[in-house]
């Protein structure tokens, strides 16, 4: 169970777990719903290049939409967990540095935008 979802099991406040209330729900929610389409988006490209068709700006784009959301899910993930999710008892701030040096390394969040950029327009604005 994640970090998050065990939290809001636990955590009892006004006589019941914080994941009985609505908001809490729509955070998970709205988290299983992106980490399944960053899935879906991966999986296509995993079936493009194992026919050997996926393109270096699919590729970009692929990294670009699934690091950012990692790091927005992280950063919701860590809100839900309240004043423990600075502690190191969670691992969800290590997680979120994590995810800080992901955006840079492997091509930066930018740079992947201007490729796709370039993809569509054939127009060159990174120099
Ligand atoms: C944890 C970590 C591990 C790394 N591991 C490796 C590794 O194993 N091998 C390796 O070779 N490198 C590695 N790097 C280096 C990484 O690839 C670079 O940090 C990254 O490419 C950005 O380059 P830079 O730091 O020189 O940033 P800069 O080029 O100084 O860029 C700074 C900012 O300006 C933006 N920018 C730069 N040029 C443009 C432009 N033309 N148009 C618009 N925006 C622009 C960038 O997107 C960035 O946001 C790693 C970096 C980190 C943080």
């Amino acid at each position: 169970m994640t970090p998050p979802l065990r939290y809001s099991k636990e955590r009892i406040q006004f006589g019941k777990p914080i994941g009985q209330f609505q908001l809490q729900q729509k955070k998970l929610s709205e988290m299983i719903t992106e980490i399944t389409k960053a899935q879906l988006l991966t999986w296509r490209l995993g079936v493009l290049r194992n026919e050997d068709r996926a393109t270096t700006a699919q590729i970009s784009m692929a990294k670009r939409n699934n690091v950012d959301m990692a790091i927005k899910i992280a950063r919701e993930a860590r809100q839900m967990l309240g004043g423990m999710g600075i502690s190191g008892e969670y691992s969800i701030m290590r997680h979120s540095m994590n995810l800080e040096s992901v955006i840079t390394y492997e091509g930066t969040h930018d740079i992947h935008l201007l490729i796709t950029g370039f993809d569509i327009t054939g127009l060159n604005a990174f120099k």
